[in-house]
């Protein structure tokens, strides 16, 4: 599958088909927190990155051979999927062809484009992110491409609200000393009660990040800043000793870890700190390859390598 990864266990979605509508990694910021690494192209180019004819395929094919359907198709993956042009065409014929809810995760950035609302409007659910309200804070965290305005793109996910009908859950990241203190939050709450959210969820830098000074709050302090914001703001955190795994994982990494002893990708997942969505790639990547095989074994599937070929070179990419 070339734009399909999953469908994976998610919190905030249950079983999640993610459709990937931009390559890795294509987005208009490089927030310093991102689980995907660095952004090598940062853009505010909206054009066809990958063909929608080519993903609604993919997806009809997948979907007539599926034993059990999604909770939700998830538009996201790879960056920012509103900068792929054909989103609106690729949510209204997969409305055509599934009953399956259609969700969209975003940074919110392009929402100001009266073309980039009208494409979203047919989704059932839009997972818009805002990190910040004052615009030094927004630059030092989602670093975004040149020519973006916090302003602009507030007054964007605003006038998104006014014509959406669909739920809009508002995603906010907390990083420890950046958007943490109380007078940003107090400006946040004042922003979520412009914005109009269906829910709002609070985050933090648990997963590996990219830069070592995006710190994570403690529960105690998301807890703290839930109940400040607005009464039935959630926690999505997921807290994990393996905060600190390493970013960029090596095949030698998978290949070794497998070499101990056959594991499923959520095993993996876990072993190695990762999100589950990126595991499941790189196992693609390396089964197809060759160098990793797939089996069921009671219902379950299982990825081997053998120790045998463990002296055998692997790239370190
Ligand atoms: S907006 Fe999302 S994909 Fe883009 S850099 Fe930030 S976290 Fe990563």
């Amino acid at each position: 599958m070339n734009y399909i990864f999953g469908p994976v266990p998610s919190r905030r979605l249950g079983l999640s088909l993610g459709v990937d509508l931009v390559p890795l990694k294509t987005c208009t910021f490089d927030c310093i927190y991102c689980e995907l690494g660095r952004t090598n192209h940062k853009t505010k180019e909206r054009r066809e990155y990958h063909p929608a004819a080519a993903i609604v395929t993919e997806l009809q094919s997948y979907l007539e051979q599926a034993e059990t359907l999604p909770d939700y198709i998830t538009l996201a993956g790879s960056g920012e999927p509103t900068l792929n042009i054909g989103i609106g065409q690729i949510i209204n014929a997969i409305k055509q062809i599934s009953q399956v809810p259609v969700a969209v995760l975003t940074n919110g950035s392009l929402l100001f484009l009266p073309e980039v609302r009208e494409a979203l409007v047919n989704a059932d659910l839009v997972l818009p992110s805002l990190d910040s309200a004052s615009p030094g804070i927004f630059r030092a965290i989602n670093r975004p491409v040149a020519g973006f305005d916090l302003g602009q793109i507030i007054a964007g996910q605003e006038a998104f609200r006014q014509m959406f009908g669909g739920q809009i859950w508002l995603e906010i990241m907390l990083l420890r000393g950046m958007n943490d203190d109380p007078a940003e939050l107090e400006k946040l709450r004042q922003v979520i009660a412009r914005l109009r959210p269906d829910r709002v969820q609070l985050n933090t830098g648990v997963r590996p990040v990219v830069e070592d000074y995006a710190v994570p709050l403690t529960p105690e302090q998301m807890a703290a800043a839930a109940a400040f914001l607005e009464e039935g703001v959630e926690v999505i955190a997921e807290f994990d000793p393996a905060t600190h795994a390493k970013l960029t994982l090596s095949d030698a990494d998978f290949l070794e870890t497998l070499a101990r002893r056959p594991m499923t990708a959520q095993d993996l997942a876990k072993v190695l700190a990762r999100p589950l969505a990126e595991v499941l790639k790189r196992l693609n990547q390396l089964k197809n390859r060759g160098l990793i095989t797939y089996n069921l074994h009671h219902h379950q599937g299982f990825y081997f390598y053998p120790r045998s070929q463990l002296s055998q070179p692997a790239s370190k990419n």
